[in-house]
């Protein structure tokens, strides 16, 4: 069996486990913090330092991390919903210094959708698929023929006058104390948008918030098929996992 641990930062929640890649299985516990107010890199990055020690990881153990942002060449260049300080940080070499070993940064939603292709509700699925993941922002990731396009940011695209995900993240919805259905108002218009840019073959929908798909995609009307996430809170940790491992093996993700 062949292993590497997930760890998965969200907004309220720093979460990681270790992972089958070859199944998607946890194979230890889950270890769950609460994300240290503010966001601040030195913090997260502690956080992140005592799961890895939680875990008992071996020096040689990969580790993948995700970050609720965009990353490149190592690079956290944005994070919404972090600390102002992750702009244009060398988080990957900052991770590694922390942990004493290479570890391999991956976008959160990026994270989830190769979980979901791998082993989830897009796997086998030929064409693009679109993972969009609702929560305090909105993540997405967009997967062709189970190929990774890295770095979509379609949370961030214009809606009515402002980022979508300022109207219909959860967070947006919990904010104004939205009902199922007027959300559903807000994501039809959302998915509508990106069906009409992209034509994608499959919405799959993450975040969780995906647990409670039956009360709310009735009140979403698209064309495109839209089904829940199967990895439910666990794609995170087992994508950051995956995409470790790919990293370390040089293998990418298709099925
Ligand atoms: C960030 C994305 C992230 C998403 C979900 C957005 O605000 O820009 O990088 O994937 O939130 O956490």
């Amino acid at each position: 069996m062949t292993t590497a641990l997930g760890i998965d930062i969200g907004g309220s929640g720093i979460k990681g486990a270790r992972v089958d890649v070859g199944s998607g299985d946890l194979v230890s516990r889950r270890v769950k913090y609460k994300t240290p107010e503010g966001g601040y890199p030195e913090d997260i990055m502690g956080v992140v330092a005592t799961i890895v020690d939680d875990l008992g990881a071996k020096r040689e153990e990969t580790i993948g991390v995700t970050v609720p942002g965009v990353i490149h060449h190592g690079r956290t260049l944005l994070a919404a919903n972090l600390a102002q300080e992750w702009t244009d940080l060398p988080a990957q070499e900052l991770f590694s210094q922390t942990l004493g070993r290479k570890t391999h940064l991956v976008n959160d939603a990026d994270a989830a959708g190769l979980a979901e292709v791998t082993f989830g509700a897009a796997q086998g699925v030929s064409g693009l698929v679109m993972v969009i993941t609702l929560g305090t922002g909105i993540g997405s990731a967009l997967l062709y023929d189970g190929v990774l396009i890295p770095n979509s940011e379609l949370g961030h695209l214009e809606l009515e006058g402002t980022d979508a995900e300022h109207r219909a993240s959860t967070a947006a919805r919990e904010r104004e104390g939205l009902t199922f259905e007027q959300w559903g108002g807000r994501l039809t218009h959302y998915f509508s948008h990106l069906e009409k840019i992209f034509s994608p073959e499959l919405f799959v929908i993450g975040g969780g918030v995906s647990k409670q798909s039956s009360e709310f995609f009735p009140h979403v009307t698209v064309r495109t098929p839209m089904v829940p996430a199967a990895l439910l809170n666990n794609a995170g940790i087992v994508g950051a996992a995956l995409f470790a491992h790919e990293r370390e093996t040089h293998s990418p993700s298709h099925f």
